[in-house]
């Protein structure tokens, strides 16, 4: 079925002088100088209650002392993908570490009711077309994810050597082994020649820092450690039925409480929804995968799929090629392609395309929140629940259960915008605009360590490379990389992700390129009997000054923006969770690494072959 433009009130009905300045005030409203300091780390005192696993059973084991040729510090996607790709390399010496019971990253630690993938699930899931795997839907339920990855490791024949139930503590370079001492949780002395950090971006939950927090006496969990033996049911059949009596809050309203709500309202006896920014919540639209088409699919299907996801929805030029995706993503462009068309493609100059997608962007938003007053009856809690920023300034949501429910007699929302959060907890309960509210249970639904401090969102005590030198240190003012990939005096690891690269509509095909790349890197160092390898001077400076002089400057659009991870919590001072992103986009990165492996010279590493 070709996909439809989404119907938006015409130009002339939105004022977009007085939305923004109405953004503005909004924005201004939810500003805090804390920014990520208003949240406390899951430990200490917090660790028993919200960072424990409650899906594994501790397992005892005897502490490891060996020499290994790669260490990969995670089993999530950009973990399994290094395994896979070090793997199709020759390499086989290698083990990923995760603090988790098995593989899977958040799709082994978020298993709350409810969870889906919000991104298209052929672009999202990896290797469907050399594993022949196809998801049952157009975004997959998170235990459909969870069981890929084991057919992944399965089919591949990777997962021998993983360690899981293992925290990385210490990472230190040893010159007079050339390797890296990997030291755990467990008691272990792993000493690597090579070290791939695929530790993940939301992988350590965080509290917001509401006083009165350790006074509480009832249930408190994570969303990421749903405790099902406390609500009833399980993430395959999640029925709560053991919070019938049960007075439950949640704090937060961003895209795991939007999937969770609908559950909560539906088994509690009472619900308390803890607003402080509502999300934006369109219809979900999840199609079972139609086998007729799947017949239809030609080799190379995926790799095409994901560069029309990424043209639509990330790079948001307009052609009139077909949006294949077509949900909440592409919606902008695929409007505008619709209005292109029916001008007959104008001759825009990039101010005035700029000034097209920003006037479609407030279009979507207004439908959006009408969107709200068609479906929340008390006109109050409508009014609470509309969204007031830009499209894309928080991470947009879809779902149909989450409006609805707030029509539940047993379901309220309590808007904290006006305190900033929660105002405190108690023993019983917690405190909002003044007022008392009892409840057994309170569940966080508030996030990842997404935009903190580096040593604060990788949880790894100490990363000491060349002469004792922390890498937290070294990047105190700011990344310095070749690629995003290594960086000097840390020889023989590599960083995946968000660190100086581009940006590409689907995660795990980031992750992907990376991993490939980095199992290129260590294949040829191998080849060359090469010990240790880092970056040149010249060569990381040249990469940091080349991200410099090509950057996009998307600063003014993340000051306006209200708060999020997205803008590092604050918008006097944003800061992309992400890293510093390569301006000239994917392609051109994807370029970048392909010429530098066709160079066949691993031109700008520094190399010691002892
Ligand atoms: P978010 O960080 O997006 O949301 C945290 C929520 O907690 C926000 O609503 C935040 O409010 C609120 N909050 C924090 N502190 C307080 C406080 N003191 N008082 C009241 N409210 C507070 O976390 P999520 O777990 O929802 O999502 C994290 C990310 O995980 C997503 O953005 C997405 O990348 C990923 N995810 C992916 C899914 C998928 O693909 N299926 C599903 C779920 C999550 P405020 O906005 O004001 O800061």
């Amino acid at each position: 079925m070709t996909c439809q433009p989404t119907i938006v009130p015409p130009p002339e009905a939105v004022d977009i002088a007085a939305l923004r300045e109405r953004y503005l005030h909004e924005r201004d409203k939810r500003v805090m100088r804390e920014a990520t300091n208003q949240y406390v780390r899951a430990t200490g005192e917090f660790e028993d209650v919200y960072a424990q696993d409650p899906h594994t059973a501790f397992q005892p084991r005897e502490s490891i002392s060996e020499d290994l040729d790669v260490a990969i510090l995670g089993a999530g996607w950009t973990g399994l993908l290094a395994a896979y790709h070090l793997k199709n390399a020759g390499i086989t010496n290698f083990r990923n570490i995760d603090h988790s019971g098995d593989w899977g990253g958040v799709w082994y630690w978020n298993r709350y009711p409810g969870l889906q993938c919000d991104n298209d699930a052929y672009c999202y899931l990896p290797l469907l077309e050399e594993t022949g795997f196809m998801p049952t839907k157009k975004f997959s339920a998170g235990y459909e994810i969870y069981d890929y990855f084991k057919l992944i490791v399965k089919k591949f024949n990777l997962g021998g050597a993983a360690l899981f139930q293992t925290l990385v503590t210490g990472l230190r370079w040893d010159d007079s082994i050339q390797r890296w001492h990997v030291t755990t949780d467990r008691g272990d002395d792993i000493r690597a020649r090579h070290v791939i950090m695929a530790n993940g971006l939301l992988n350590i939950p965080k509290l917001p820092g509401i006083p009165g927090i350790a006074e509480f006496k009832g249930k408190m969990f994570h969303t990421s450690r749903w405790d099902y033996e406390y609500t009833g049911g399980n993430n395959r059949d999640p029925q709560l039925d053991k919070l019938a009596d049960k007075r439950v809050a949640i704090i937060g309203t961003g895209a795991t409480s939007v999937q969770a709500v609908p559950y909560l309202g539906k088994y509690t006896k009472q619900l308390y929804v803890l607003q402080r920014t509502p999300s934006t919540v369109d219809k979900r639209n999840n199609p079972s995968t139609d086998p007729e088409w799947v017949q239809t699919l030609q080799p190379g299907w995926q790799q095409e799929r994901k560069k029309n996801f990424h043209r639509q929805a990330m790079e948001g030029i307009p052609t009139p090629e077909p949006d294949l995706i077509c949900d909440i993503w592409t919606e902008i462009t695929r409007n505008l392609a619709e209005e292109f068309t029916a001008e007959g493609w104008p001759a825009l100059t990039a101010e005035q395309a700029v000034a097209r997608r920003e006037q479609m962007d407030y279009r979507v938003m207004e439908r959006l929140r009408a969107r709200v007053d068609g479906l929340v009856q008390d006109k109050d809690t409508a009014n609470a629940l509309k969204p007031w920023y830009r499209y894309l300034c928080k991470r947009p949501a879809s779902n149909d259960d989450f409006y609805p429910t707030f029509n539940r007699p047993n379901v309220k929302l309590i808007d904290v915008s006006a305190t900033r959060g929660v105002e405190c907890m108690t023993e019983k309960g917690f405190i909002a605009n003044g007022v008392e509210y009892e409840i057994d249970c309170m569940i966080f639904a508030s996030g990842f360590e997404v935009s903190s401090d580096l040593d604060r969102r990788w949880g790894i005590d100490v990363i000491e490379g060349r002469n004792g030198k922390s890498l937290y240190d070294h990047w105190r003012d700011g990344y310095t990389t070749l690629h995003g990939i290594m960086t000097r005096g840390f020889p023989n690891m590599y960083f995946t992700g968000y660190v100086q690269s581009a940006l590409n509509a689907s995660t795990t095909e980031q992750m992907d390129l990376h991993d490939r790349q980095i199992a290129y890197i260590i294949k040829e160092l191998n080849h060359r009997g090469v010990t240790a390898a880092e970056p040149s001077q010249e060569a990381q400076d040249a990469w940091v000054q080349h991200m410099r002089e090509t950057a996009y400057d998307a600063s003014a659009f993340t000051r306006e923006c209200t708060p999020s991870y997205f803008n590092g919590e604050s918008a006097e001072k944003p800061r992309s969770y992400a890293g510093d992103v390569y301006g000239p986009g994917w392609y051109a990165y994807e370029t970048v690494l392909k010429n530098w492996r066709d160079g066949g010279n691993l031109d700008g590493l520094e190399t010691t072959n002892v």
